[in-house]
């Protein structure tokens, strides 16, 4: 029997005409060199409109896909509506990929045009001529003429272009399963790999983004966008937020903890998303000039393991909750986030945020052994988290990497264990994961331990061969500025902490932990530096 209900499409052009039209009034602030520059949830419906009317008179038709290489700001918001909404598909550009990476990926996609920031044209101007299918290059926020294009290839002015079109767009029926966008992983190893959504999967994902047990954007929040539009959908930011009517807050290129810092003071943002290093930065910087920033009522982390004692220090020295968060591009991203149950209270509460989190009810989770055999949710046994549901990748872009998906689950290269009431603890990736005489180390649970030490910024760890144990723990270390501290003494804070058989033996310091596109810390460079005997390693 089939229902009798209808059967409406979820789709990103119907978000768009509501979101402009019933939150109209909420707005769209860019942080400029200048100060705020703001619009309002209307004018950016009729951007939207304009540069839709703009790319279908340079030829876009049909899902050809369009690029993005920009900051988070309202021109780059107004091609996250536009794109989609007019059938075609948005690719966000990684403007921190290495060249041949932002080759790779323009040309996997088919990129027609790129929309660019004018601050970004000569990162873009090195690598155009690799860009074979790109035909018109726009120009926003700086001067077209900047840009040498090679033959073949058109350069134009956003704010020219836009002038000349009419503000409405007769946008189109859309089949909720067509794809939307696409965002390729940051791929770690290997060439980079597309996953592109669907109208369908964003709007879901929208919605759980606002749920409560996830982050409770609302009309009354006004949020601070932090994690780039060009990685992972800037978490889903900002289309849950057209869906509710919450006033954004794009730092544009100002993403250094003193402009950070400035952009909170002046907007008092609600709520924020970042990953750890970020906010370890910004608190260095509330350390040398304290302000209030208690207008905050939470901030999402996620993108690397929150250490504990970074939630403590925002909670309990500055009044902001961390909510602690777990997902992957493949995931749209949102998979787990840490809410404690209802009745958990004090250190109980704690250890409940401390995870990765619960799975919302449209997320199905499970644990994979080596063997191939699924595993409790005891809170014992460790395995390869598998994902599956409406949001979660089911294939890459061309069918790459098949191997990353079986039976219709996503492997997700993450491996930790399930609590029986569902909260996920991760232990590390897959190929972090620290062997030592047949017993696995977690580099995170390390890691966690070592930067809560009050004189550690940073602490990155990894396994290095080890002619006994096969592997052994490396710790990394970054001391906070005007500190100091030594490889003995920290070993002596992890005595009573850790099992005496994982206390790390070697142990190196240095400037900085080598950082991703995305702003993780980058192990495989950290490996390079050991293998090549770049660091200065004290041995126990
Ligand atoms: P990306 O696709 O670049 O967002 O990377 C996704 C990966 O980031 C995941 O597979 C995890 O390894 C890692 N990750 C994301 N969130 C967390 C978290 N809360 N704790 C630990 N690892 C995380």
């Amino acid at each position: 029997m089939l229902s009798t209900m209808q059967d409406g499409q979820l789709s990103l052009a119907n978000l768009l005409e509501h979101g402009s039209r019933v939150h109209a009034t909420s707005q769209v602030t860019t942080w400029t060199d200048q100060g705020p520059r703001r619009e309002t949830y209307a004018d950016l419906g009729r951007n939207a409109a304009r540069l839709a009317n703009a790319l279908r008179s340079l030829g876009i038709t049909g899902d050809q896909r369009v690029g993005t290489f920009m900051w988070n700001n309202a021109e780059h918001l107004a091609a996250y509506f536009a794109i989609p909404a007019m059938g075609a598909v948005l690719h966000t550009l990684n403007i921190r990929l290495f060249p041949e990476q932002l080759t790779f990926v323009a040309n996997h996609a088919e990129d027609q045009v790129v929309l660019v920031d004018g601050s970004l044209v000569p990162l873009l101007a090195k690598q155009l001529p690799e860009l074979k299918t790109v035909r018109h290059v726009i120009v926003a926020n700086g001067d077209p003429a900047t840009l040498q294009a090679p033959s073949g290839v058109e350069v134009h002015s956003y704010d020219a272009l836009l002038a000349a079109q009419p503000d409405t767009f007769d946008w189109p029926e859309i089949d909720e399963r067509s794809a939307a966008a696409m965002c390729y992983t940051s791929g770690t190893t290997g060439e980079p790999k597309g996953v592109v959504y669907s109208h369908r999967s964003i709007w879901l994902h929208s919605m759980q983004v606002c749920m409560t047990d996830s982050m409770q954007l609302s009309p009354a929040d006004r949020a601070l966008v932090i994690v780039p539009m060009f990685h992972a959908m800037s978490w889903g930011m900002p289309y849950a937020a057209m869906m509710v009517g919450a006033s954004l807050i794009m730092p544009d290129r100002f993403l250094q903890p003193k402009p950070l810092a400035q952009i909170l003071a002046s907007e008092k943002p609600t709520f924020a998303g970042a990953v750890p290093t970020i906010w370890q930065g910004l608190l260095q910087q509330l350390e040398a000039e304290p302000q209030d920033i208690s207008h905050l009522r939470e901030v999402v982390v996620g993108g690397s393991a929150c250490p504990p004692a970074l939630m403590h220090t925002f909670e309990e020295r500055y009044g902001v909750p961390i909510l602690h968060a777990w997902g992957m591009t493949e995931t749209s991203p949102l998979g787990s986030v840490a809410r404690p149950p209802a009745g958990a209270t004090g250190e109980q509460a704690w250890q409940y945020r401390y995870t990765q989190g619960r799975f919302p009810a449209s997320v199905r989770a499970r644990l994979i052994d080596d063997d191939g055999n699924v595993l409790p949710w005891d809170n014992e046994s460790v395995g390869e988290l598998e994902v599956a549901g409406p949001w979660i990748a089911g294939a890459y872009h061309g069918g790459a990497d098949p191997e990353k998906f079986h039976d219709g689950w996503l492997r997700t290269g993450d491996v930790g264990k399930i609590s029986p009431d569902g909260y996920l603890t991760l232990t590390d990736r897959a190929k972090d994961v620290i062997k030592s005489g047949g017993e696995w180390i977690s580099s995170v649970d390390l890691e966690n331990t070592v930067m809560s030490h009050p004189a550690v910024a940073e602490a990155a760890v990894i396994g290095v061969p080890d002619e006994k144990w096969d592997e052994r723990p490396l710790v990394a270390v970054v001391v906070r500025e005007g500190q100091s501290v030594t490889a003995e003494e920290l070993r002596e804070f992890l005595s009573d902490k850790v099992a005496k058989w994982q206390l790390p033996e070697h142990w190196t310091f240095i400037d900085e932990v080598p950082k991703t596109s995305v702003g993780k810390f980058d192990k495989k460079r950290l490996r390079a530096f050991h293998s090549q005997g770049k660091l200065d390693v004290t041995h126990f």
